[in-house]
């Protein structure tokens, strides 16, 4: 790590300077935050899980032309990404109501929605990510009206395509977050989904018993957070039996 130039650190990542101009690389670490870092912690091997499952679904959508900023991973904790303009929206889909919407519109937790909604809010750890309409973005100029069309529908089809390949290892995605970013080439600008994509960012319940496995046994104390994330890696198929080594030679999962 050390020979990098360090970008910026965030709550779960640290961003490095890449290889090459335009190239960034990110660290997964095993620090844990919550409501707006008020609970904060240590799962171990997140970040080595993180990475794998961030690499496996991003790699998947891209094969069915979804744009993202993942260009390959580089070791257990880091993943080369293209340097992107974030746009500073939280993208929320939902498929089921949960967390803040359950609580918002008291609704029981696990009741289906009667369409998927999305969400936006402003991305501001000051404001504690407040959320905002797509009036709010385009007046306030973190999109334009055409960008925000595009968020949108990429999206819908994100959840779609995610939602089917979760349910095929019997997980229901019940809800996500997503980032998106500016990417130019050749005087070009494209929408690219960015940040991560995991347990940390989306809420994955087994359909047999409604299990949670993601981040919400962090947040709630429910115990079995790093089982619960390699359990998810386990049935995508991307974890050897016996847990993940990590690059120091420890072993960072049991
Ligand atoms: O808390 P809330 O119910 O609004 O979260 C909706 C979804 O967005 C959850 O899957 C949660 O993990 C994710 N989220 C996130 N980062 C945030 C807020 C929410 O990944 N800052």
């Amino acid at each position: 790590m050390a020979r990098r130039r360090q970008i910026y650190e965030g709550k779960a990542k640290v961003l490095f300077e890449g290889p090459e101009p335009g190239t960034l690389v990110t660290y997964f670490k095993d620090d844990a935050t919550a409501f707006n870092n008020k609970k904060r912690g240590t799962i171990t091997g997140k970040g080595v899980i993180n990475n794998r499952i961030s690499e496996y679904l991003m790699t998947r959508l891209g094969e069915i032309g979804v744009a993202t900023h993942f260009v390959r991973r580089l070791n257990m904790r880091e993943q080369l990404v293209r340097e992107v303009e974030i746009i500073p929206l939280e993208v929320v889909v939902r498929n089921v109501a949960a967390g803040s919407l359950a609580q918002r519109f008291g609704m029981a937790e696990g009741t289906p929605l009667p369409r998927s909604i999305v969400e936006y809010y402003y991305k501001s750890d000051e404001l504690g990510d407040p959320m905002v309409g797509e009036e709010h973005v385009t007046a306030f100029g973190w999109a334009t009206p055409q960008e925000i069309d595009e968020i949108l529908s990429l999206a819908l089809r994100i959840n779609d395509f995610l939602s089917g390949l979760f349910l095929g290892i019997g997980i229901r995605l019940v809800d996500f977050k997503l980032e998106f970013g500016r990417l130019w080439e050749n005087e070009q600008m494209r929408i690219v989904l960015a940040d991560e994509i995991s347990p940390d960012s989306c809420r994955l319940w087994d359909v047999a018993s409604n299990e949670k496995l993601d981040k919400d046994r962090f947040r709630r104390d429910l115990g079995k957070v790093a089982e619960a994330y390699q359990e998810v890696a386990r049935r995508l198929g991307i974890l050897p039996e016996g847990g993940a080594v990590d690059a120091k030679g420890s072993t960072s999962i049991q």
